[in-house]
């Protein structure tokens, strides 16, 4: 349950992050990969828009520092496994 609860723009930022060549298929229509483009990039700071062509949809993200994207701590919590009765 908990991947579930993952957003896949994150996941789509994190995938770029990775590797800027990356194939990410577009989480509203699914028919195009994702693209994205850097609005502004500083030396601590960077925005970051991911755009589908076909459907429109896009999101924005913003990195406190270039290595490390702010969206991608937002579920990362583990408290499923490892309860003590
Ligand atoms: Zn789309």
């Amino acid at each position: 349950m908990s991947l579930k609860t993952r957003n896949p723009w994150v996941d789509a930022l994190i995938a770029f992050h990775k590797d800027p060549d990356a194939v990410v298929m577009c989480p509203n229509c699914q028919r195009d990969r994702l693209r994205f483009e850097d609005l502004y990039v500083g030396p601590v700071k960077a925005e970051r828009r991911l755009y589908c062509a076909t459907c429109g949809a896009q999101n924005f993200a913003r990195y406190s520092e270039p290595a490390n994207p702010t969206a991608a701590n937002s579920h990362d919590n583990e408290t499923d496994s490892g309860r003590v009765p």
